[in-house]
């Protein structure tokens, strides 16, 4: 079993967030600390705590997921380009332990990153 974590609670509505898409898989709102003028966060609804747990019967939701981001960067006018980014564990930065994918766009954004 996965840990509940804040973003189960944004699921259940527990929690308010500005949601900006939803399907019978997933979720996505505005992250509460935006590093780019679009910064989106896009979660499966059936919790995978990060990337390396996942299975291969997962093999569909990540795939959905990234497929999702990509509809939204049309929704959200990211024409010029964005980046997605998936923290993976401690060293990767991940700070919630419920996978989610990081939408962010609308500035030029460097590379590498920190
Ligand atoms: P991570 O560091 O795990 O890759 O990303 C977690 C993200 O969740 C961070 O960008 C952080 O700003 C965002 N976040 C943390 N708490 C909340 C919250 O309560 N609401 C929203 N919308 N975003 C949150």
């Amino acid at each position: 079993m996965s840990e509940d974590t804040l973003f189960s609670k944004i699921i259940r509505r527990e929690i308010p967030a500005d949601i900006v898409y939803e399907d019978e898989l997933c979720l996505a709102f505005r992250d509460i600390t935006p590093q780019a003028p679009t910064h989106i966060l896009v979660i499966p609804k059936q919790p995978i705590p990060k990337l390396a747990d996942a299975q291969p019967e997962d093999k569909m939701i990540l795939g959905h997921l990234l497929f999702t981001v990509s509809e939204i960067a049309r929704q959200e006018n990211l024409d010029n380009g964005y980046r997605v980014v998936i923290n993976t564990g401690e060293e990767g930065g991940q700070t919630v332990f419920h996978l989610h994918l990081h939408l962010l766009g609308g500035r030029a954004l460097g590379w590498p990153p920190g």
